[in-house]
């Protein structure tokens, strides 16, 4: 039975949670807000399954010959509403045309995120933009075979870890199955944004009524603020550099233990398509860049060509030398180191430190960095002078 010694050792799929066929494993959240399995002896009857379907614990290798494009829907609205250059939802549409089902994660009442299904257009909009913390999996995989098994196609969207855990969850593969994964920087806890949404809704006096992490409504895509509306009418807008939450994201205080030594980001992943930020677009094509938003679309697969061509007169599209497309996205395969300060952050937030502060201290603002570091290389010089 799957045994989690060591927090580093599991990414919190939930794959063992699907397969088991007692009903024993239970994802039981530690003192960070992440969830791990919790085996119940009793009713475990070793079967052994929990460990085959684990994807950390199997080591699962492909060869592809991947193509990098840079993408833009030519639906302005959706891409307005999107991340990056809003191709998921022309993959997800695709899918739905044809009788499909679409995964996602999304938003439920309170704001917390989870994984659920749609199978109308008109639902699609719960899942676009990215929501910065670990997407809740619940039976997902379970609820994806059963529409497999009928025949239905289904588009199955999320980090590469969810990829990899629903690969090995079904055992088999399947050719209505479609995999969408993103170049993935890390998954924050979601405690932490529990404990941050409260903070700005005790400072706002207000519940909130509509978030975006990546909103493009007043800046560009690059430019990207962080956005609440609350109940009252009232809005905190930040540029996410200034934005606390987005500060402990980006410096990795507040990722999960698994994403500082992640086996998932390689060039050979078990996704047909790869979405992510086209960073570095400018540099790349500049015609494909004017600051609403371009994708980086990378095909995997033939299935994920096959259906990235049926999307072809929807967007403007140009491939892209694959190297040059990554260049700008260390995500794509090189994990995010553990910050050092960590633990201390999470520990002390956890003890109610505030949370404005505690971003200060442990994820200062750049313009901080930048006046600390100009400060050392003043006193070294000075140093050297005498
Ligand atoms: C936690 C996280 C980290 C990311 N890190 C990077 C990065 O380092 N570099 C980079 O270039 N891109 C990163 N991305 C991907 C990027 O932000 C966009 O999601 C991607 O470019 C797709 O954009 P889009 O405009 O096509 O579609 P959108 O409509 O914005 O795409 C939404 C898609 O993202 C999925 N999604 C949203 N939130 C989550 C979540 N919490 N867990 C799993 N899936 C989710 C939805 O299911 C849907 O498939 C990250 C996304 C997430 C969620
Ligand atoms: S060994 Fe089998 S019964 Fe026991 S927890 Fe794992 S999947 Fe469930
Ligand atoms: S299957 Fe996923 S959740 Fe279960 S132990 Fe393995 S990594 Fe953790
Ligand atoms: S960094 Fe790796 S382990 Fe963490 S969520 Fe992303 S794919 Fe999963």
């Amino acid at each position: 039975m799957i045994n989690v010694d060591d927090k580093i050792s599991c990414c919190g799929c939930q794959a063992c949670y699907n397969i088991c066929p007692k009903g024993a494993i239970e994802m039981v959240e530690d003192e960070k807000g992440f969830k791990y399995p919790k085996v119940d002896n009793e009713k475990c009857i070793n079967c052994g399954l929990c460990e085959k379907a684990c994807p950390m614990l199997n080591e699962a290798k492909r060869e592809n010959n991947p193509r990098a494009f840079a993408c833009m829907n030519k639906d302005e609205e959706i891409r307005k509403q999107s991340t990056s250059g809003g191709i998921f939802t022309l993959l997800a549409t695709a899918i739905i045309n044809d009788g499909g089902v679409v995964f996602g994660a999304c938003f439920d009442e309170d704001f917390g995120v989870h994984h659920t299904y749609c199978e109308k257009i008109e639902d699609l909009g719960q899942y676009r933009s990215s929501k910065y913390l670990q997407s809740d999996i619940g039976l997902s995989y379970k609820n994806a075979k059963e529409f497999l098994d009928q025949g239905r196609k289904v588009l199955f969207t999320g980090t590469p870890c969810h990829i990899e855990a629903l690969k090995s969850f079904l055992g088999k593969d399947y050719d209505n199955l479609y995999l969408q994964d993103i170049i993935c920087h890390g998954v924050p806890s979601p405690l932490v944004w529990d404990k941050y949404r409260a903070y700005r809704e005790e400072i706002a006096s207000s519940k909130t009524s509509s978030m975006s992490f990546r909103s493009k409504k007043d800046t560009t895509w690059s430019s990207y603020n962080v956005d609440f509306e609350f109940k009252d009418g009232s809005e905190y807008k930040k540029y996410h550099k200034y934005d606390a939450y987005m500060r402990a994201f980006l410096k990795h205080l507040s990722l999960r233990e698994a994403c500082t030594e992640c086996k998932f980001k390689r060039n050979n992943r078990f996704s047909d398509i790869t979405l992510a930020d086209f960073w570095g677009i400018k540099n790349v094509k500049p015609e494909m860049d004017d600051g609403k938003g371009t994708s980086l679309v990378i095909v995997n697969s033939k299935k994920g060509q096959e259906l990235f061509d049926k999307i072809n007169d929807l967007m403007v599209c140009e491939e892209v030398e694959f190297d040059k497309a990554i260049a700008g996205n260390p995500s794509f395969n090189t994990t995010s180191k553990a910050n050092p300060n960590s633990d201390k952050f999470f520990s002390e937030l956890k003890n109610g430190g505030d949370f404005e502060s505690l971003a200060n201290k442990y994820a200062p603002k750049s313009s901080t960095i930048t006046k600390m570091k100009r400060k050392v290389k003043g006193i070294i010089k000075k140093v050297l002078k005498k």
